[in-house]
Order: C-alpha cells, then structure tokens, then sequence
C-alpha cells in the first residue's frame, strides 16, 4: 500500500512547540536529549541520517583524540566518496547543463575559523577544499573557477564526477523539462502555480513518455522506476556532521551537490557560514539538509546557535528557526507543504536536538512502503538514527509540484519496448 503525502497533509496544523511536543510527539518519541534537560554525553556527533555508517570511525577519532574537525570531515566524507550516493561528491545528480557542480563549508571551534567553497566542478572531497581554503588562505570562500583551481593547486585530483548512473538520469530529465523545472515561479512567488489534479490522465501519459525514453536510454528496466522518480522530483541530499570532544572542543562541516538539475552558478546554503552551518566554540553547532533557500533567509543555522546563546535549549532554539521560515510564507499551508528543512543540533554540553519542519517523507515504490521519518544519527558512545521532532504533523509535497502519482508509478505502465 502506498501512502499519499496528500492524505497526511489534510490533518496539517501549525504547531507551536507546545503543540509539537504535546499533540504530535509523545515523550518518549523525543531523541534521549532533546531539549529534555538531561544532560548530554562527551564526546559525541551527530549527522544527518546519511553519514550514519560513517559515525563509528568519527567516534573511535574522537576518543582517540583526534580533531573535533577531522572527526567530522571523516563522516561526509563517505557519501562524498560514495559513488551511489546521488546527493554529495561523486555520483552527485548534476545541473541543469549536465555537469556536476558541489558546495561545502566548515567550522573549526578551537581556533574558531571557517572555510567554505561554492560551485566548484570536477573536485570530489570539497568539504576537505573547504578545510584547505580554512588552514591555506586568508579567505573565508572561494567559488566557481577558482575554487577548482586552488583545489588543484593543494593537490586534491581533477576527476570525471558524473557517473553513468547519473548521466542518464540527466539526460531523462533534460529529455522531459519545459515548464518544470527550477526556473521558477517557486512557491515563495505570488505566481506560483498549484499543480494539476492528481491522476490525470496527462500525468499518466507523461510516465508512460517517460519510460519509454529510459527504455530509450538504455536504463537498465530495475532502475527505471527511480530514474522517473528523480526526473519528476530532482531529489535533495546533503550531509552536515557536528562532533564535540570530551574537552568541550567542538567543529561542523556540510557538504552537497545541491538541488539536481538546480541552475549552473546556483548555490544554496551548504556553503554559507551561518545558513548551512555554523559553530560557535563557545556555544554549540548546528546545520541543516532541505529547501537551501528557505534556510538561507533565516540564517537558519546562525539563528539556532545565538538562540542557543540566549539560553534556548536546543530543541527549542531549532523550532525558532523553523517558525522564522514558517513566518517567511505568512504560515500560508498551501506552499508551505513544498518547503522542508532538517536541522542538526549539538550544544557544547553534549545536548543535542534533530528538528524539522514536517515529520518526513513518503517511500518510493521500490522502498518498503512505510512513512519514512525524518532523522538524525548520532553516537555518544552508542550508534542510532533518531526521528527528528517536527512543526508540523504529515509530509510535506515535492517540489517542483506535480500531483501525487506515486501509486501511478507504482502501476507499472509498461513502455513500448
Ligand atoms: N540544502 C541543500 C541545498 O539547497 C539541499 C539539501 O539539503 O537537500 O543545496
């Protein structure tokens, strides 16, 4: 049985925290720390649900007394590398003109300083560019062209990051696009326009094109249905990792390919200090995964570690930064259900919060189908995934909008090979 995003969505409310915490979210569903006043562990770090399998090496470099950095780099680093990750470094879904372009940034507590990298092609490992334009320039970010050619410069190798797999989901998506792609109006805009009916007859001949060009492309038939999938909803993916050491030492880093298909030249706020991360040594640390403009005009990252500052427990500080987004759209539900932001939280105390603006996402067709929560991974000595604590109560839409036709897709239509 598939689930509709839609159904969920009738039952949507504005949540104040009391509401979230009372209404949507029993106790003891909350993460072990959240804001609850019990007081956090040393070392530990915390990722987005991606960096998961990467925590025990990150945590094993804490207590061995690594760099609260390195330990953090350790863990983005593996999706980085991870060729099927299709969100971050190689295999990263590209632009809109076919070539991948990624985004990183990190903040060393300690020494309190700060590195960050835009739209930089053919590096794989930008979070460690990042790293490297911290401890090499006296800048804070570089972008584009010259970004790629300090990388060289430092020694990180040009390589080829669009894999095959990638490719010809690009090439689907290119084959498809008129109207439906990045170039707005978004629902940010006035003229923002609400999708067709589901179930359209239109939708379903649009899949019914659509598998036939895969077949077309020689997308190999098991993989079809998720290459439409990314073609219809370009997919979002990143990863941030904050760690914090037994002496109180604490650092973040965020790395992404950004929206798929986004415009070349497009950066979202992965990179920026204060929006996709930001680390306050004396503070805490925080990042984010989701709608990268949203974030961006909330400092959504910066606003959690000063509300932090002023005494907000984490879980508190990080519902602010949701409000403030919910805020941006008059808290209008009809566009704020295509908007979603995940926040990663650690105070430097060891408490730490996952915070996001819906509950989580609804499977594709290949995936069990179950609603799939957001969550946040974490090791203080045990390895977890936690679900996030959200505003709202359902899931939100994908953007771009389309009807909800996940059990169209689900229907097999067969193409005509
Ligand atoms: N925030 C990222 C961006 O806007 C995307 C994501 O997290 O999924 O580039």
């Amino acid at each position: 049985m598939a689930f509709s995003r839609r159904d969920f969505l009738t039952t949507a409310v504005v949540g104040s925290l009391s509401l979230t915490l009372q209404g949507q979210q029993s106790k003891q569903d909350l993460p072990q720390a959240a804001g609850s006043g019990i007081p956090g562990k040393r070392p530990i770090i915390i990722s987005a649900s991606n960096g998961e399998p990467y925590l025990e090496d990150a945590f094993g470099m804490l207590r061995g007394g690594a760099d609260t950095l390195d330990a953090a780099l350790r863990v983005v680093r593996g999706p980085e590398d991870d060729p099927d990750d299709d969100s971050v470094g190689l295999g990263g879904l590209p632009n809109e003109e076919g070539v991948v372009e990624l985004d990183a940034c990190c903040m060393h507590g300690p020494t309190r300083r700060a590195g960050a990298v835009g739209g930089v092609r053919n590096i794989k490992n930008v979070s460690l560019v990042a790293k490297a334009v911290m401890n090499h320039t006296a800048h804070v970010m570089l972008v584009g062209e010259g970004a790629e050619q300090f990388a060289v410069a430092q020694g990180f190798p040009r390589e080829n990051l669009l894999t095959e797999r990638s490719r010809k989901i690009w090439q689907l998506w290119k084959e498809y696009q008129s109207d439906r792609d990045w170039w707005g109006p978004g629902p940010a805009d006035p003229k923002f326009q609400f999708p067709t009916p589901p179930h359209s007859e239109v939708w379903r001949e649009r899949i019914r094109g659509l598998q036939q060009k895969a077949a077309d492309l020689g997308i190999a038939p098991e993989f079809r249905l998720q290459a439409i999938a990314r073609v219809l909803v370009p997919p979002t993916g990143t990863i941030h990792c904050s760690a914090l050491n037994a002496k109180g030492e604490i650092s973040g880093c965020t790395t992404t390919s950004g929206l798929a298909f986004k415009l070349p030249g497009r950066v979202g706020d992965s990179p920026i200090i204060g929006a996709g991360c930001y680390t306050d040594q004396d503070v805490g640390s925080a990042g984010a995964t989701g709608s990268g403009e949203e974030n961006i005009k909330v400092a959504g990252a910066h606003t959690i570690v000063e509300n932090m500052r002023h005494g907000m427990a984490p879980l508190d500080a990080g519902m602010d930064a949701l409000k403030r987004i919910a805020r941006n759209y008059n808290n209008d539900m009809n566009r704020l259900k295509y908007v979603d932001m995940t926040y990663y939280i650690l105070r430097k105390d060891g408490v730490y919060a996952g915070v996001s603006l819906w509950e989580g996402y609804t499977p594709w067709p290949w995936e069990k189908p179950e609603l799939k929560p957001h969550r946040i991974a974490v090791h203080d000595g045990t390895r977890r995934l936690e679900k996030t604590v959200s505003l709202f109560k359902g899931y939100s839409q994908d953007f771009p909008a389309y009807p909800n036709l996940r059990p169209e897709l689900l229907k097999e239509i067969p193409s005509k090979d």
